[in-house]
């Protein structure tokens, strides 16, 4: 019986051993998984990157509608692989930011102007909800980060203007982030990212002071609680940037070149 007890305590050790030999195993199978992880987090981190450098650039008119975007080529510029950046094209053509074209590669999307029409229609409805969201919960941290925003337009008003459309474009964004309504942000995101890419195709110059005031207006109308000033502001406002927005048909002279990516993809490449 001692015997026994003996062998079983000696089987209980071995076993305890034979576990923790797996455990170990499993945690250095766990760990080598983490270290994968922290990689494939590296990964999307700089696909995220190389995403946002070209959305900017296409916000900013860097990049034009009908542009074609090669991953070699883009590979390239970034300093990173072509997986990496077929990564960050399908996300900006899960954005409609860019049409991915069956054996002949990515190009910066072209909306109809009919598309367009309809972005504008449903950004206004999206915004709409926006604005009675916020009226009800907006705090003075809120209205603090909504005044830094226009501040920064004012101070981008006499630089380039596609520089202040993409800012104006994040004025609506950060209020939708206000909202902390995930789906809310997620449709204006897209919605007024596409719309940015419309004013980029169709847009004519237009004064960006009249922008400036009308987001003021709106910021007062919140600070008042006045929530029928603010969603009537809002449908103006929107109303306004459509009519500028819809007026001309494609831009002459497109730049037909990467040259102009330059600036942003440095930026990715030197974050390294
Ligand atoms: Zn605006």
């Amino acid at each position: 019986m001692k015997c026994q007890f003996r062998a079983s305590l000696r089987n209980d050790a071995q076993l305890a051993l034979q576990v923790t030999l797996i455990l170990g195993k499993s945690l250095r199978i766990w760990f080598g998984g983490r270290v994968s992880f922290s990689g494939h987090a590296d990964f999307m981190n700089r696909s995220e990157q190389i995403c946002a450098a070209l959305r900017t650039a296409i916000l900013e008119r860097a990049l034009l509608p009908g542009m074609k975007l090669p991953e070699d080529s883009l590979g390239e510029r970034f300093g990173s692989s072509r997986t990496i950046v077929r990564q960050a094209l399908e996300r900006l053509a899960a954005e409609g930011l860019v049409e991915l074209r069956r054996n002949r590669g990515a190009v910066v999307a072209t909306p109809s102007l009919e598309e367009a029409r309809d972005l504008f229609d449903l950004r206004s409805q999206i915004e709409d909800l926006v604005v009675s969201r916020l009226v009800a919960k907006l705090s003075k941290s809120d209205l603090e980060a909504l005044n830094a925003h226009v501040a920064k337009e004012i101070e981008a008003e006499n630089g380039p203007e596609p520089v202040s459309i993409r800012l104006a474009t994040e004025f609506h964004i950060l209020m939708a982030r206000l909202t902390e309504s995930p789906v809310l942000i997620r449709y204006v995101e897209d919605v007024g990212y596409r719309c940015g890419l419309t004013l980029a195709l169709y847009s004519r110059p237009h004064s960006t002071d009249c922008g400036i005031q009308e987001h003021r207006e709106i910021i007062e109308a919140l600070s008042n609680k006045d929530e029928a000033r603010a969603r009537d502001l809002m449908r103006h406002h929107l109303g306004a940037v459509a009519d500028r927005a819809l007026i001309k048909p494609e831009k002459e002279g497109r730049s037909l070149y990467l040259d102009a990516l330059e600036p942003y993809a440095r930026a990715v490449r030197e974050e390294k």
